[in-house]
């Protein structure tokens, strides 16, 4: 690569060369812990504004607000890991400012940190319902594991839980109550559940699933206020057409926005999401950025996406960390996420919208079933609940292109092997 090599330019400054890496989540720590595995030799140092251990984020929605796991439990990988590495954590810390003239951020004490590389992972943050009495006490966000701590706290005592945003965070924590006889209610202003993720067959499925279980779901709706009572708690929540819900807890889970003010503080080209390239770089080449951040191509499309999901951070983290050691590039991954509900392990690939047509496989009994969304011959995603098989074919089929025979895919006696074209 020349002059422009990362590695020949760091390895310039010897044992010395510096990874500085802001955002300890699940793409910040994997792109440390990467950086180990590949030989960088240097100094790695890895910033978490949460004075907490790297730890999983999936579980705050499932078991840890259903109290079946620690913090230890959560951790990502054990405090022994960091220091056998070497990777310096400074946890409880925030970055202010990022100089990329000068190569280095500034905390708000005035201190700076000089780096040679930096890896921008500072996630997203919930968005925020801006709306009369959403200051009342009892109205809970879920990002991080002090959010899931409060929630955690409010489940049982809320007798009605009312959740704002039919997203996988409203799903997943209406199925906590459900499991655990606290009743709850949905409300989603988009006129189905998923809708932003999910198809229209998946919803519907879902929806019914979450329905006969006792959750009350209200589409096409959305709040316009809260009300309270004399302690300053929540009681109610008021819906656009007047409607008022009495409750004693309410989780907003609208969906999230990037937390990219570091990012365009620093002049980097940001437009909903800091913008990087196949290799997680961003318009600076000392700085990558990765994870729910960033607004990232993907192969063979034009457009650049929001993935928010754990498996494109950790693909992100490997594309930095081969880009800064001047390695090859790892394969690229079909996107892919999951959602635990009740006893449905559901797991999707692709991207629905780009489909023209659905063929379900497998069947709503025993609530095993596959829904392939297809263009043409070519699979383009799929979504699976309690199907692992499906699952992994209709991802391969994907990463492929492979055509299939729609017949034999709809028909579950074909052996999913014998359905390519
Ligand atoms: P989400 O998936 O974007 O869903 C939020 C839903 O709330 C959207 O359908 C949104 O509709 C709706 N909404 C927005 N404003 C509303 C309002 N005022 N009243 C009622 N509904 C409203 O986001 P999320 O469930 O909050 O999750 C946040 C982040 O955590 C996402 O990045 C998500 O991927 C991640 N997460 C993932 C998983 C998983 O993969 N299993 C689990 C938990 C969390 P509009 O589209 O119209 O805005």
């Amino acid at each position: 690569m020349g002059n422009d090599s990362y590695s020949e330019a760091m390895l310039g400054d010897g044992p010395r060369s510096r990874v500085v890496i802001v955002g300890a989540g699940h793409g910040g720590a994997n792109a440390a812990a990467f950086l180990r595995q590949k030989g960088f030799g240097g100094e790695v140092i890895l910033i978490g504004e949460e004075p907490v251990m790297p730890y999983q984020r999936p579980p705050l929605s499932k078991a840890y607000i259903a109290d079946h796991m620690s913090v230890e439990d959560l951790y990502l990988k054990p405090t022994q890991f960091y220091r056998d590495q070497g990777i310096e954590l400074r946890l409880g810390t925030r970055v202010a400012e990022v100089n990329p003239e000068g190569k280095f951020v500034s905390f708000s004490d005035g201190t700076t940190l000089e780096y040679d590389v930096l890896i921008l992972a500072t996630g997203a943050a919930p968005r925020s319902l801006d709306v009369p009495g959403s200051d009342l006490t009892g109205i809970q966000e879920l990002r991080t594991i002090a959010d899931a701590g409060r929630l955690r706290d409010l489940i049982p005592s809320s007798g009605h839980l009312v959740v704002v945003g039919g997203g996988y965070i409203g799903l997943e924590v209406a199925a906590v109550c459900q499991t655990n006889g606290v009743r709850v209610t949905v409300i989603e202003r988009e006129d189905r559940l998923l809708a932003r993720v999910a198809s229209v067959e998946l919803s519907k499925v879902l929806t019914a699933y979450h329905q006969e279980r006792g959750t009350n779901i209200l589409t096409s709706d959305s709040v316009v206020g809260f009300a309270g009572g004399a302690d300053g708690a929540v009681r109610s929540v008021i819906l656009s057409d007047g409607t008022e819900i009495a409750c004693g807890g309410v989780l907003t889970g609208i969906g999230a926005v990037p937390c990219d003010a570091l990012a365009c503080g620093a002049g980097l080209h940001c437009d909903n999401g800091i913008v990087v390239d196949e290799q997680s770089r961003t318009s600076d080449r000392w700085i990558f950025a990765i994870g729910d951040v960033t607004r990232r191509p993907l192969p063979n499309r034009t457009d650049l996406f929001r993935m928010e999901s754990i498996p494109s951070a950790v693909e992100q983290a490997g594309q930095a960390v081969a880009a800064i050691m001047g390695g090859p590039q790892p394969k690229p991954e079909v996107p892919w996420f999951w959602s635990d509900q009740f006893n449905l392990k559901l797991k999707m690939a692709g991207l629905v919208h780009e489909g023209e047509e659905v063929i379900a496989r497998n069947s709503l009994e025993g609530f095993k079933i596959a829904f392939f969304h297809v263009r043409g011959e070519n699979v383009v995603a799929v979504e699976t609940i309690n199907s692992p098989g499906e699952f992994m074919a209709g991802k391969r089929f994907i990463e492929k292109n492979a055509r299939v025979d729609l017949t034999k895919l709809a028909d579950s006696s074909v052996p999913l092997q014998g359905v390519l074209v």
